[in-house]
């Protein structure tokens, strides 16, 4: 069987312990490579490697660390077909999807990020007293970047691009429930020539690997990405070690459906928007706010569309939903649709597991749901299902769409069906998130700040917040 292996100074390694983890296939349930158990030696022998690599990685030209991350971005394309479905096998995501989202998208983030330095200059500021400042920002030292299972080699690249870009050496975890893709961005990294121990993988799990890069003092920076809680836990302990901390977290994002929007087109995207990649997207909408003069009609439109989604067998190009992630989350989401019933909520469609075991799949599949009938009060509407699970709802005027969509504790993102322009920055500029998209979703321009408020995190992604994230700003004030 497959071993994965950890990325330690520029070497693939076993772990110290010499311990793995099973790596399942969540469309078959069986395990199909290991994981190393990795600890804390191991976190402790990357940042070593990572402390050792730094002076001279740090002070390499933007031109020279430009021209080995677009190298990255090169093979990356190159390897398109076996990252994809790798990708698919560990994750249970749609060939399809992989093939079209998640690696193109890795591999534009080594670019954007190759090019970006390149432009990310230093500020001058003239004082009419007779002085000039000028704000350098350097790279810190070691980076931590730890990421989830949902979009596996997307989100971890989002992190680790701008982090090497900016100068920084990093140590990354992966999750240890979808390794592999991490696993095989660490040989395009060896065959790319990135310098011995610039880029670190440790791979385990949470409580281990990512509490000892969490705790680490030699590690001042930390991006993250995954749930509040986990995110709750991580500022716990860096915030009184006074580390500069990123927190991407969950979501409860509305969908905001006016009368006057285009129909057809909000009706495909909207089908898009709730349901791709099974729901595990933290941008997905899971509460559909809808116009009541075209409730009725919505109603019976998208749970026609909905049903007509395949699930299936990720392999196949016409598979619309594979499966979920894991066991373990699968039996959450089917909580959840049990939660609402109990909370009085009708299914419309869906709402069961998908045995697929006469397929050989004996894996996690989940029909997608829709629900109708809940108040925003309750935990269905509240709580972070991520899942293919969306609740339906009326509302009347403009204000009472503002208002129930900012009804819950998060904040990150909304999308909003209307043609009149004026709505249009009526509403966005209540929404409280950190990103309103109107008329379309998941529309990404990586110039643009991404983040949430509220309980989906602090901080912000993207561009030039990104690379001054991994950055510190020294200020030289000089009169003359
Ligand atoms: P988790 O918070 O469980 O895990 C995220 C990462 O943190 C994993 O690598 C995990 O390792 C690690 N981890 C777990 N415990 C600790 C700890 N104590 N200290 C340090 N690291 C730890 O999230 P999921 O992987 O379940 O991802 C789903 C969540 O991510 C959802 O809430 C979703 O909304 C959110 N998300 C947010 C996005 C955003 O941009 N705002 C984008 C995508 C997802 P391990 O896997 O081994 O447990």
């Amino acid at each position: 069987m497959e071993k994965i292996l950890n990325y330690i100074g520029g070497k693939l390694q076993e772990p110290v312990s010499g311990n793995y983890l099973d790596n399942v296939e969540p469309a078959t349930g069986q395990v199909y490579s290991l994981i190393p158990d990795s600890n804390k030696e191991d976190v402790d022998l990357a940042v070593k490697a990572a402390k050792q690599a730094f002076p001279s990685w740090s002070k390499t030209t933007k031109d020279e660390r430009s021209v080995i991350l677009y190298r990255i971005s090169e093979l990356i394309l190159a390897n398109l077909g076996e990252l994809a479905a790798a990708e698919s096998r560990d994750n249970g995501k749609p060939v399809s999807l992989a093939k079209s989202v998640d690696i193109p998208r890795a591999a534009h983030n080594f670019r954007f990020f190759a090019t970006a330095i390149l432009h990310f200059a230093s500020e001058s500021h003239h004082m009419e007293e007779g002085a000039i400042n000028y704000t350098l920002k350097s790279p810190i030292g070691v980076a931590g970047c730890i990421s989830p299972w949902n979009l596996p080699l997307y989100l971890f690249s989002w992190k680790i691009a701008p982090a090497l870009a900016s100068g920084n050496c990093v140590v990354a975890k992966p999750s240890e429930i979808t390794p592999m893709s991490a696993y095989l961005l660490s040989k395009i990294c060896i065959e790319a020539g990135l310098p011995i121990g610039v880029l670190n993988i440790v791979h385990g799990l949470g409580h281990k690997v990512g509490a000892s890069i969490t705790e680490h003092k030699e590690i001042p920076v930390i991006s993250f990405t995954g749930g509040t809680t986990t995110g709750a836990q991580i500022a716990k302990v860096a915030a009184p070690m006074f580390k500069k901390l990123s927190l991407e977290l969950g979501g409860k994002n509305p969908t905001l459906i006016f009368d006057d929007c285009n129909y057809n087109k909000m009706l495909k995207t909207v089908v898009r928007s709730s349901f791709a990649n099974q729901g595990q997207i933290c941008l997905c909408g899971s509460r559909l706010l809808i116009q009541s003069s075209i409730y009725e009609k919505f109603k019976i439109d998208f749970v026609r569309e909905v049903q007509k989604l395949k699930v299936g067998n990720p392999k196949s190009p016409d598979t619309n939903q594979g499966a979920l992630v894991s066991k373990l989350h699968m039996e959450k989401v089917l909580d959840y649709i049990e939660i609402a019933k109990t909370e009085g909520g009708k299914i419309l469609c869906g709402g069961n597991q998908v045995d697929l075991s006469k397929e050989g799949l004996g894996g996690y599949f989940v029909e997608p749901t829709v629900i109708e009938g809940l108040n925003m009060s309750c935990r269905t509407n509240q709580e972070e299902i991520f899942g293919p699970v969306v609740t339906i709802m009326p509302f009347e005027t403009e204000e009472e769409a503002i208002g129930l969509s900012n009804a819950t504790s998060y904040g990150l993102a909304a999308s909003v069906w209307t043609e009149n322009v004026s709505r249009t920055n009526r509403v966005a500029d209540q929404l409280h998130m950190g990103i309103v998209w109107v008329n379309c979703w998941l529309l990404r321009d990586l110039r643009t700040p991404f983040g949430g408020v509220k309980n989906s995190g602090v901080g912000r992604e993207g561009g030039f917040e990104a690379l001054r994230f991994f950055t510190e700003p020294k200020n030289i004030c000089i009169k003359y």
